[in-house]
């Protein structure tokens, strides 16, 4: 059983001195597990496993260390190196890139990406940070005409940055628009433009030329690329064809608070090339941190992952969520598609390990065979990119989920109406289960399971 090999594994690894070829390969299949569970992108994945296995390969196990700890420092800094900003002797750069803000005022930044990614709260966030922090005047101004609710968004969350915003309206032209604020923010010398633009819901050849002939208008200093989080997998798509259609400089990672592991973060930073330079933590006003790439490379890797790697690699399960999810369903909280997306997590660890797994409503019950967890890691892919289309009201009430909204989030999620139906029965299945299973079950189950 997969239990028993790690636990082998691990046994054999902490009387060993050195990383060696056969023991990094069990370990890094584990790192990969949990970068595509962190919903990074395959390629970067396959990547980022390659370098580590270099840098891993011979390395001395100091101390107290066993190698499979070793290794776990390795992925963290090999994490923040590849998400960070490096100096010129390599090393990982203290702190995040601020604003650029080195050009004859008005700095001009301009604001790309999908419609709900956070582009007219972020620049609001910006113009109070550049407010507050850098003592700049700061002017923002909509080229979103084709949603007049746009422009008052704008206006609004303008006002609550203490910032000042420069009227537009529908009829305008988006460069006319932004031609006319820049010439407003010279003449009354303002120190920067903030440029929202319009949403595209999806990668719109249209909208594109839109944005580059305004790119070409007001020539930005900056031009950010905002990306939700939550995205997963898609990012790396969006961050494509925005980094073709624009020369942008940043990247501005939203809904971190949202409880993806920010994946997003190694696949847009590998695509675009340019650095991540904030995080959108919070819908308030005041939800913006500089990106701290050490600090997300430990959200990537997942606490219980790290856990897992290093200690409790041979329980196969977490038993700390196992816990709180049967605390959760003592208590009569509603079992929800968060909790459901956790289990199929549990579930793939497990692996193969116990007939159980087999009759529980799944494909993601992985046997042993190598074709096996290949296809149960892409089903794994699938359905979390599918949960992670839905709001979080629909992930924690299934039940108000309509026709369609189903298309919706199977058009985010790149997969068909049947998949989604699907996952909402296994879901159910799963959901009557834990019902019956009365938590405390659930809790010995796991534990019995994980040895
Ligand atoms: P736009 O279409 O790109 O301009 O996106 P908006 O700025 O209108 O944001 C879309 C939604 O995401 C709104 O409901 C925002 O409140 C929300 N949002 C934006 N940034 C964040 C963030 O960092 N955290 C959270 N929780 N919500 C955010
Ligand atoms: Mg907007």
């Amino acid at each position: 059983a997969l239990a028993d090999r790690l636990s082998r594994l691990v046994k054999t690894m902490r009387g060993q001195a050195r990383i060696t070829e056969t023991n990094v390969q069990e370990m890094l299949r584990e790192v990969r597990m949990a970068l595509l569970e962190a919903d990074v992108a395959l390629p970067v994945v396959r990547d980022f496993i390659a370098r580590v296995k270099d840098k891993a390969l011979g390395q001395e196990v100091v101390g107290s260390l066993t190698p499979g700890q070793a290794l776990v420092g390795i992925v963290h800094k090999e994490l923040a190196a590849t998400m960070g900003e490096l100096d010129d002797k390599g090393q990982l750069k203290p702190g995040a890139s601020d604003i650029n803000l080195h050009t004859q005022p008005p700095a001009v930044i301009l604001m790309a990406g999908l419609q709900g990614a956070g582009k007219t709260t972020t620049t609001a966030k910006l113009a109070k940070h550049l407010i507050e922090k850098r003592k700049k005047k700061v002017l923002t101004v909509s080229g979103d005409v084709y949603r007049p609710a746009a422009i008052e968004q704008l206006k609004t969350v303008t006002k609550q940055a203490g910032a000042e915003w420069f009227p537009s309206t529908p009829d305008q032209k988006p460069q006319d628009i932004a031609l006319a604020a820049l010439d407003h923010a010279r003449r009354h010398y303002f120190d920067v433009l903030l440029v929202d633009t319009a949403g595209r819901l999806a990668i719109d050849e249209a909208l594109m030329a839109e944005i580059r002939d305004l790119h070409a208008a007001v020539k930005p200093v900056e031009t950010l690329f905002v990306v939700d989080a939550m995205q997963g997998q898609d990012a790396i798509n969006t961050a494509k064809a925005f980094k073709e259609a624009l020369p942008l400089t940043g990247v501005v990672l939203t809904k971190l608070d949202g409880d993806s592991r920010g994946g997003a973060a190694l696949s847009v930073r590998a695509i675009t090339g340019v650095p991540i330079k904030f995080a959108g933590v919070s819908e308030k006003i005041d939800g913006l941190e500089a990106f701290d790439a050490e600090r997300h490379a430990g959200r990537v890797l997942g606490m219980g992952d790290i856990v897992a790697l290093v200690e409790e690699v041979t329980k196969g399960v977490d038993l700390e969520s196992a816990k709180a999810m049967a605390e959760k369903l003592k208590s009569g909280d509603a079992f929800t598609l968060d909790d459901f997306l956790l289990q199929l997590q549990q579930m793939k660890k497990m692996g193969g390990l116990s007939s159980l797994v087999d009759k529980l409503p799944t494909q993601i019950a992985a046997k042993a065979g190598a074709g096996e967890m290949e296809r149960a890691e892409k089903d794994m892919r699938r359905m979390t990119g599918i949960i992670h289309s839905m709001t979080l009201q629909e992930r924690r009430k299934p039940d108000i989920i309509k026709a369609t909204r189903k298309k919706r989030i199977a058009k985010g999620a790149g997969v068909q109406v049947q998949d989604v139906n699907r996952l909402l029965n296994q879901f159910e299945q799963m959901r009557d289960m834990m019902k019956k299973m009365k938590g405390g079950g659930l809790f010995k189950m796991m534990k019995k399971l994980g040895g």
